[in-house]
């Protein structure tokens, strides 16, 4: 039970942007092995101009949230997902994982220490928490760095839908995610680089996300930019695409298992051709930041795919989902074993 009083700020008015906290995590990695770890006040990060991160973008991170539960507890959801994930990601980028079970302790330190900044329940808003971790010794040539930082910063986030989540409409892209066999499933950095260029471009078309399909065949769906794609068939079932590019979002694992043991839906994890996209009646996109995002339409390239769900609300099936897995996150039904790791 939190006894610490959320901060006087106006939580319902936040967006989603970086503010400085009162403490970060910080371990480096030397001469083989990770340190301690410690808590440290300052929030910037002095580098040498050659190191790695910069030169080769030797770069992963995580992102999930802490938040109040209904009976006064501070928690966060399925930290040891994003440990083993980050863990993975570090794998396939040539640097030394931080050990998971660390990880966990680290996010749990950092936000006990942050305990003010964490918003009250029922606000909407979150402490978002972003553990990153980089190479950060001098590299000119080719290799990967000796020395690595493994930091943990949080910051307050607002409510993603400010009056209700209005379904967006979303644009089949001509760029691709990420290839067959590349870095599409771990959470590098530099899968976001190379987005930018798409999603600026979209929206300035006026679309809200881009639909990226499978950069071999383009003909099945892989995800948009940050999050991935969920379907509802004409009989109710959940369908949900797969692919070895795609990122293995917690979120879309987490309503799969609620689909299938709360609500008792069937679930179907396979691949989705994008010519039968136009048979689910609902669609949704889903990550840690929105939990899910109604998709009312897709437009590919001038032609639209509109889902029966329509552009006012989100539709029913995903409605119950939306609702029985935030429900879990915030105490109000009861959880799977080892969903909610209590921070005090
Ligand atoms: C982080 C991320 C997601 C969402 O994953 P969650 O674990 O649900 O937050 C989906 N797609 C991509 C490309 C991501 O980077």
């Amino acid at each position: 039970m939190s006894v610490v009083e959320p901060k006087n700020l106006d939580w319902g008015k936040l967006g989603f942007a970086y503010m400085p906290t009162d403490y970060r995590y910080v371990s480096y990695y030397k001469d083989g092995k990770w340190d301690d770890g410690q808590l440290v006040t300052d929030p910037n990060v002095t580098l040498n101009e050659c190191a790695c991160v910069f030169q080769y973008s030797q770069s992963c991170f995580e992102g999930l949230k802490a938040y109040r539960t209904k009976d006064g507890h501070i928690v966060c959801f399925r930290p040891d997902l994003n440990a083993q994930r980050m863990h993975d990601s570090a794998v396939r980028l040539e640097m030394p994982p931080f050990p998971v079970d660390r990880f966990v302790e680290a996010v749990k330190q950092v936000v006990k220490a942050n305990e003010a900044w964490v918003p009250p329940y029922g606000s909407g808003a979150t402490l978002y928490i972003r553990p990153y971790m980089i190479g950060s010794n001098s590299v000119i040539g080719v290799k990967p760095a000796d020395e690595y930082m493994f930091r943990i910063l949080v910051t307050p986030v607002g409510p993603y839908f400010k009056g209700g989540a209005k379904p967006i409409v979303i644009k089949v892209s001509d760029y691709d995610r990420a290839a067959p066999h590349g870095t599409g499933n771990i959470k590098a950095g530099l899968n976001y680089a190379m987005s930018l260029y798409p999603i600026v471009k979209a929206h300035e078309e006026g679309f809200a996300e881009n639909m990226y399909l499978d950069s071999g065949t383009r003909t099945k769906v892989e995800e948009t930019g940050g999050a991935n794609m969920i379907f509802i068939t004409k009989d109710g079932t959940l369908v949900t695409p797969k692919s070895d590019s795609i990122l293995p979002s917690i979120t879309r694992r987490s309503l799969c298992y609620v689909a299938e043991h709360y609500l008792g839906m069937k679930v179907e994890h396979r691949e989705v051709l994008f010519s039968e996209v136009p048979n689910f009646v609902e669609c949704g996109l889903c990550g840690t930041a929105a939990v899910i995002s109604p998709v009312g339409k897709i437009n590919d390239h001038g032609k639209e795919i509109c889902f029966a769900s329509g552009m006012e609300k989100m539709g029913p099936t995903i409605q119950k989902l939306y609702d029985t897995l935030t429900g879990i996150q915030m105490g109000r039904l009861e959880a799977p074993e080892g969903w909610i790791c209590k921070i005090d």
